[in-house]
């Protein structure tokens, strides 16, 4: 396995020998402010309460929050550097609760090489000051998390699984198999996880676990239309034995049966929304009943339909981040070579056929209060590092998610996934401090935290090298 595993670097560097010269600018730089923050007069939405705190002083030292106080005394102005608040709100740096730091966002039809440190970048220049991968080589994804937790890359905290658990040829091999070229199309089932029987789930577990993961991740969808699904027998074994283990699973599901089953089956969080299929009041009601949060990705089918009919337009911010190479393919009638691509092509023909039933299904799980989370499945054809996060906020907000739901379901709930007592996502004395400072109330208008004045990580500030 170590030797397949090693020629398949070996391999992935040689076939996909694109350069990353594409990548031109940086978008951010730390600076270099040494002395502890004080932001003065400021209010705070702390990520949980749906009404401000006002006019508070917030210490930052050392990379925490340390004091949030009335009137901060500061016996020396040149210990601490001072940023006046007045007016503007303090928040937790955002979360991307859906990501998959080894995609470039390219089209399979054109050679791009990932660019995982461009990306970190592009998601802490949108504000996102946490991400959680949802599949990838697990050893890679570790390597980054470590490299961004050393300051070798700039960008934010990563947490991460492994290639999610499948059927053999389930999702997401058809798809992974198209992506990549011959002869490294042949190593995608040697490297998914797959399981066919209950007797294998212990193994199945135990070697998955040793990928030293934060959560696991289990498909259980048909992605094309007729790929093989997994059973509910497997699927709610494998989730006991995790939960025996002690850790929380994802489950990316797409039909209505899916989300029953995968709530039925003890499923901590559905992956996506409801997209393969019209839901039923009841099967609503099942589903809010489980308490089980749920991460739309509305941006994401979206994006794949505008592309499957030749519609796809970027947003500003697309345009100002992603390197042309990856959006030109994209673009307008250019979409429409996905013909070209199998699987691919069958999966977004599926999207947008059933295209109908994502606003129908979450104004159902809406109306029963089902918590949604903020994530993108970035970068796939169509999702961004950063810029997709935006437009979910916009597609949230445009479904009739209200700012106050957004906002929490970017920080506070999205940080309670699968951590007990997370030290982020919220703004309390010894908490990280990653914040955001906001030109104003984004409870009254969620728009503005599109552009914070001030984005801390690890309380450091980041400066933007564009604007
Ligand atoms: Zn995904």
């Amino acid at each position: 396995m170590k030797i397949f595993y090693s020629l398949y670097l070996i391999l992935l560097s040689i076939i996909i020998s694109g350069c990353k010269d594409y990548y031109t600018k940086q978008l951010i730089v730390e600076s270099d402010i040494q002395h502890p923050i004080i932001f003065k007069n400021v209010n705070i939405f702390n990520g949980k309460d749906s009404l401000l705190l006002l006019d508070k002083d917030v210490v930052v030292d050392k990379g925490v929050v340390k004091t949030i106080t009335e009137n901060f005394i500061v016996a020396n102005d040149d210990e601490y550097h001072i940023i006046n608040g007045k007016g503007k709100t303090i928040m937790p740096g955002m979360i991307d609760a859906h990501v998959h730091l080894s995609g470039s966002g390219a089209v399979p039809w054109k050679n791009v090489k990932t660019n995982e440190a461009y990306n970190l970048e592009a998601y802490l220049h949108s504000g996102i000051t946490t991400v959680y991968d949802l599949g990838g080589m697990a050893s890679d994804i570790k390597d980054l998390s470590r490299k961004v937790e050393h300051r070798k890359i700039i960008g934010p905290t990563v947490y991460h699984t492994h290639i999610p658990i499948t059927v053999k040829n389930g999702h997401p091999i058809p798809l992974t198999k198209e992506v990549l070229k011959w002869p490294l199309r042949s190593f995608v089932n040697t490297l998914a996880p797959t399981i066919e029987k209950v007797e294998d789930v212990e193994e199945t577990i135990t070697k998955y676990l040793k990928n030293n993961v934060d959560y696991v991740k289990i498909i259980y969808d048909q992605i094309p239309p007729g790929a093989p699904e997994m059973t509910f027998e497997v699927l709610k074994a494998l989730i006991d034995e995790v939960h025996e283990k002690g850790y929380k699973v994802f489950v990316h599901i797409g039909s209505p049966q899916n989300a029953v089953d995968a709530v039925n089956a003890g499923a901590d969080i559905l992956a996506h929304g409801i997209w393969r299929g019209k839901l039923t009041a009841e099967e609503a009601n099942t589903i809010a009943q489980s308490k089980v949060p749920v991460i739309y990705t509305l941006a994401a089918f979206i994006n794949v339909n505008a592309i499957n009919k030749g519609q796809f337009y970027p947003k500003s911010r697309d345009t100002l981040v992603v390197p042309k190479i990856i959006l030109d393919p994209v673009m307008g009638k250019n979409g429409l070579d996905v013909e070209s691509q199998e699987a691919m092509n069958a999966f977004f023909d599926d999207v947008t056929d059933k295209n109908e039933y994502l606003l129908h299904n979450f104004k159902l799980l809406k109306e029963r209060n089902v918590q949604m989370i903020l994530g993108t499945d970035s970068s796939l054809p169509g999702t961004y590092a950063g810029s997709t996060y935006l437009q979910e906020i916009d597609a949230l907000k445009a479904y009739g998610l209200s700012n106050f739901d957004i906002l929490a379901g970017g920080t506070y709930h999205a940080s309670r996934l699968f951590l007990e007592d997370p030290d982020f996502g919220s703004i309390e004395p010894g908490k990280k401090a990653n914040l955001l400072l906001i030109d104003g109330n984004p409870l009254e208008n969620i728009g503005l935290i599109k552009s914070p004045v001030t984005i801390v990580m690890n309380g450091i500030i980041i400066e933007k090298l564009d604007d």
